[in-house]
């Protein structure tokens, strides 16, 4: 892990102006500025951005780590994708405008680069028509994890573009913070998003429904705006220990081995094991090239345990174990967004571009920021 003992932490919080401009369906966002803001300033004008699962995700931050969206990315592709200039200012003191004409390697860099090449003061992208939205989760007791796993992957085997699907084992604490259903046990999350009728998200997602009865089912017609409420993301910090990787494909031997590895039955610390759907629109390429270059997963693991800071030792280990348990299907690097402390030691980020798409970051790394000054990030060092 990188430590950020003597660094300066810029802290963008009070740049958070949302402009949406209905005429061209974009937005212009401050450096600092959270996902539902946008979303409900969008929703106004009958706009719906490329936002993340959590209300309060900055912006910029996703934005510059590729971004998937659990809602529209199957079918629209990464947010990254979607950026027509930044205002980045850049290690030398300069404020630069970069789009696909001006500057376009650094323009190139910044969209996966993430934090390495600068601060972004300000961001345009495009968004979509608010799509109709048939979405919510489905929870599951620990009895029912086989049968609807298994009806999970039918419903992916079936999925159009428009249906993102998604599930996580919780295993939430017992504590008042934690809606009572959820609290002290295993549950099965299963997260829905489809844009169309609710007619045919019935009929998706029907699978589902018929394999065990939920605990809680809030899958139905729902505003765009609310999309928060899917996955319902914690809001508050949290000293969390996370890990991620992508999967090729999800065959009964994987869901298989990620049960024994962390199911209802083992006595795993951690705290979410979610897998998500990818595919559709994030596996095309974009029509502006960018650094978010890892597109042919189908799937994404990610692994969490929350505790006190100091308990990695604790943790690490208990991580591993569910990664390796999935090795078989793992496919080579990482969702840029979901690259955790844990990677960011030269071989983990270089690993997490691959070697071409790292080396040409590097390039331009040596271009604007010769001395590493952003380097307490996943950091692309200078090429020499
Ligand atoms: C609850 C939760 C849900 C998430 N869901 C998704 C999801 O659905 N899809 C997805 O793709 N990701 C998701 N993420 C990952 C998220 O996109 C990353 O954690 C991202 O880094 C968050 O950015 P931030 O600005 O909120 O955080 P910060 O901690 O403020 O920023 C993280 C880093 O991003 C860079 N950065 C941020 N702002 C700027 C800027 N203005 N200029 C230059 N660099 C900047 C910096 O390197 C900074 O250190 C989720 C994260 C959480 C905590």
């Amino acid at each position: 892990m990188v430590s950020a003992d003597g660094a300066v932490l810029i802290n963008l919080r009070r740049i958070n102006d949302v402009s949406i401009d209905a005429g061209t369906s974009s937005a212009v966002v401050g450096g600092g500025s959270q996902w539902q803001d946008v979303v409900d300033a969008a929703a106004e004008v009958g706009l719906a951005p490329l936002a993340g699962s959590s209300p309060n995700v900055g912006v910029v931050g996703y934005t510059l780590g590729g971004g998937v969206s659990p809602t529209l990315g199957r079918a629209h592709g990464f947010a990254a994708d979607w950026v027509q200039w930044v205002e980045i200012v850049t290690p030398d003191g300069q404020l630069r405008r970069v789009d696909r004409d001006n500057e376009p390697e650094l323009f190139w860099a910044v969209r996966g680069g993430k934090g390495n090449f600068g601060v972004v003061t300000r961001m345009r992208f495009q968004m979509v028509p608010t799509p109709p939205l048939f979405g919510g989760g489905l929870y599951f007791a620990a009895e029912h994890v086989g049968p609807v796993l298994a009806a999970f992957q039918d419903v992916v085997a079936h999925a159009p573009d428009g249906l993102s699907i998604s599930f996580a084992f919780l295993r939430l604490p017992d504590a008042p913070f934690v809606p009572e259903f959820l609290r002290g046990r295993f549950t099965l999350h299963v997260r829905v998003a489809y844009l169309g009728s609710a007619a045919e998200g019935e009929k998706l997602i029907a699978p589902l429904r018929a394999a065990a009865p939920p605990m809680v089912d809030t899958v139905a017609e729902m505003p765009f705006a609310a999309i928060a409420g899917i996955h319902a993301d914690p809001v508050d910090p949290l000293p969390a220990y996370e890990r991620g990787t992508f999967l090729r494909e999800l065959p009964t031997a994987a869901i298989e081995a990620l049960v024994n590895a962390a199911g209802p039955e083992t006595g795993t610390p951690l705290v979410m094991v979610e897998v998500r759907h990818l595919g559709g629109a994030l596996a095309r390429p974009p029509s502006t090239p960018s650094a978010v270059l890892r597109r042919d997963a189908s799937f994404q693991l990610f692994v969490a345990a929350v505790g006190d800071p100091g308990m990695d030792e604790a943790f690490r280990p208990e991580i591993q174990s569910v990664l390796d348990a999935m090795r078989p299907w793992s496919a080579e690097g990482s969702q840029i967004n979901f690259l955790t402390a844990y990677d960011t030691n030269p071989e983990g980020v270089r690993a997490a571009y691959g070697p071409d798409v790292f080396d040409r970051l590097a390039r331009i790394k040596h271009r604007y920021d010769q001395g590493n000054m952003f380097r307490i990030n996943h950091n692309i060092a200078p090429a020499n």
